[in-house]
């Protein structure tokens, strides 16, 4: 018996989990069931985070969640849940396999089995945003070298667990060069221990394109987390039916396991929703758990339920389905075909759990950082460039720092800007030292603020320049 904590959660989940519960029943799995209670009715009892303390422990105690889909009250003040829970137990990697059931499924895209590694803990999914001036508004993208290692290694791990033989990176590092750059760096640097394995990087923007076009090309792709979260939903949706995929999250002592999409109210109650997603979802939970042979048996007979035509509304096709189920009545058919496997569609046999494989990312040698600079954000709205220049490199007079260049949204705008260029109130500044005087202590920039700040100039924020090990850790500005 292993122990599991479920939610039944809302809109459909109550549904779905209903007939996926019964599945796992009938198939024989061992499992200890805790049950709590997340979602829509605790946001609305006054918990902002969707979950009350005796939630957490028992999935402290069980480390196991299969977790069925909620509802998000509408309104301000409502933290997700799901990015939540994530976070809080460490779940760094978001698996999903996005299939094509050709031709028993309707998709353009016959031929596809894309495994979906999503990075789910950093990204612009920190929610650290601010409103910097009238004008301007920021949020942070975060990626750690640790965060990546991790998600990298678990994507060749995976890869070689399951008998893949290719492993594809998506980035946009051809213009967040530090923060995707390092994403890609590290693909390589891991890459480089799967020799058995293939390798290749795309610009996330084409290779997006690419995966909507041509998935068949595809197999397992390793991302960094926004891009992740929206091309797995598209590669879900291509292969047929959103319904129809389920997505695990993994951490080093934690894992949860849900459908991909979500608690579809409009549905809600008419016994219709296609309990797919989420019966996917528990069937990676066996897999994880040590429970692969029921895994097994329970996909093989979903994947024959789905060749013999017994089909919920979302994949119901006219000429390709034979009978169209409601919710309960899809799972009794797939409890029906227990023991039997599809004669068409490939059959499954899961041997490996990853979940046995621990994740460290290496511990690293620090790097030797001085401090090369300081980029000054200021607010100030009917200034052009030149005159803003002026004003600072007056309130800077004498001191080591000096103004290097002004840009406006990334763009320089001084010295040499385009008069073309359109700005906002929002500006940065950057002042450097001489070469030799690179690491010299933070007291100069303290120094340079308080001028700025008597020269009545509004200073919103700060951004170090360092280089470490001798290598700027700061881009130059476009138009540089
Ligand atoms: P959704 O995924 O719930 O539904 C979109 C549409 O997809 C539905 O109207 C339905 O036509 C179809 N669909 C989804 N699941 C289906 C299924 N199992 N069977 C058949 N058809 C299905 O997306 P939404 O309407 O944007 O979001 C509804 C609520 O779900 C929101 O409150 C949102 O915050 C929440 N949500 C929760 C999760 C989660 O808990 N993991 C994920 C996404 C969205």
């Amino acid at each position: 018996m292993t122990k599991i904590t479920i939610a039944r959660g809302d809109g459909i989940g109550p549904e779905i989990m209903d007939a996926t519960l019964k599945i796992l029943h009938a198939a024989g799995a061992e499992l200890d069931i805790e049950e709590i209670e997340i979602g829509e009715k605790v946001y609305l009892r006054g918990n902002s985070a969707g979950i009350e303390p005796k939630a957490w422990d028992s999935l402290r105690r069980t480390k196991v969640f299969l977790k069925a889909p909620i509802t998000t009250p509408q309104g301000g003040g409502f933290k997700s849940l799901n990015v939540t829970t994530r976070k809080v137990l460490g779940l760094y990697a978001n698996v999903r396999p996005c299939v094509s059931y050709h031709p028993f499924v309707k998709t353009k895209h016959p031929v596809m089995d894309v495994v979906i590694i999503r990075e789910n803990e950093e990204d612009l999914y920190g929610g650290i945003e601010h409103r910097q001036s009238e004008e301007v508004y920021q949020c942070l993208k975060l990626i750690s070298r640790p965060g990546t290692e991790k998600i990298v290694r678990y994507a060749f791990e995976y890869a070689k667990a399951y008998g893949r033989k290719k492993v594809t990176c998506f980035t946009k590092d051809n213009i967040m060069k530090m923060t995707d750059g390092l994403f890609h760096r590290v693909f390589d640097e891991i890459g480089a221990e799967y020799p058995e394995i293939q390798k290749e990087h795309w610009i996330v923007d084409i290779g997006a394109a690419k995966l909507a076009d041509t998935p068949e090309v595809f197999d397992v792709i390793v991302m960094p987390n926004l891009y992740g979260d929206i091309l797995s939903d598209v590669a879900a949706q291509i292969t047929g039916s959103v319904g129809l995929a389920g997505s695990a999250n993994i951490g080093e002592g934690f894992a949860m396991f849900e459908a991909i999409h979500g608690s579809a109210p409009r549905i809600a109650g008419m016994n219709m929703a296609n309990p797919s997603g989420l019966l996917l979802g528990a069937v990676q939970m066996l897999v994880h758990i040590g429970q692969q042979d029921v895994a097994g048996r329970i996909q093989n007979a979903w994947l024959k339920t789905l060749e013999d035509g017994i089909h919920t509304y979302d994949i119901f096709k006219e000429g390709v389905s034979t009978e169209r189920r409601g919710t309960a009545d899809f799972a009794q058919a797939v409890i029906d075909r227990l023991g039997k496997t599809p004669s068409l569609l490939k059959p499954v046999a899961f041997t490996n759990a990853l979940s046995t494989f621990v994740n460290r990312p290496a511990a690293r040698p620090a790097a030797k950082k001085e401090l090369a600079g300081v980029d000054v954000f200021l607010q100030a709205s009917g200034i052009s460039p030149d005159d803003l220049a002026k004003a600072v490199s007056r309130a800077s007079e004498h001191l080591l720092l000096q103004l290097q260049m002004i840009t406006n949204r990334g763009t320089k705008v001084w010295p040499d800007g385009f008069p073309e260029t359109f700005c906002t109130d929002h500006w940065r500044c950057r002042f450097k030292t001489g070469e030799s005087m690179i690491g010299f202590p933070y007291q100069q920039v303290v120094k340079l603020l308080q001028q700025l700040n008597v020269a009545n100039l509004d200073i919103l924020k700060t951004e170090n320049l360092y280089h470490f090990d001798g290598q700027p850790g700061y881009t130059a500005a476009q138009g540089q």
